[in-house]
């Protein structure tokens, strides 16, 4: 990568009345307001810090091996984990595979069991056994019957 360069702000919005239509213009809607923001003021671009890598947060992580980078992403994304989590419910894995890819079912895996795992370490062993451990027992149970 090379040295950061300045971003340049050009102003493209000099010949507003001047040039086509008439004094009606229709007010901009939000999603045009909102997409002129985010040309102009919004910059998306955070460095995580455990890893120092560079992160868009409106696409995937660059570094798509990095599972810091996706930790910091899917952090920042509350709203993305909702609907992976809601298309889950609906499709299970082989959904969320079909519309991410492996890797982001993977990631998103270990995601969410960071989270379980900070989750348990909050509640400091109120409830010291966790779900896999009694499943586990269940399947024996049935596989040795008696
Ligand atoms: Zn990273």
């Amino acid at each position: 990568m090379g040295p950061e360069t300045p971003v340049t702000l050009t102003v493209e919005n000099a010949d507003l009345g001047a040039s086509t239509k008439p004094a009606e213009k229709p007010k901009p809607t939000r999603k045009e307001i909102g997409e002129w923001r985010a040309r102009n003021f919004t910059v998306r671009h955070a460095t995580v810090l455990a890893c120092d890598h560079k992160l868009d947060l409106r696409h995937f992580p660059t570094n798509s091996n990095c599972f810091d980078c996706w930790y910091a992403f899917l952090e920042s994304n509350p709203d993305g984990v909702a609907s992976v989590h809601e298309l889950l419910q609906q499709g299970g894995t082989k959904a969320l595979e079909a519309m991410h890819g492996k890797k982001f079912v993977k990631m998103y895996g270990k995601y969410i069991q960071k989270k379980l795992l900070g989750l348990r370490d909050a509640t400091t062993s109120a409830e010291p056994s966790l779900e896999v451990l009694d499943i586990a027992a269940e399947k024996e149970e049935s596989i040795g019957i008696r």
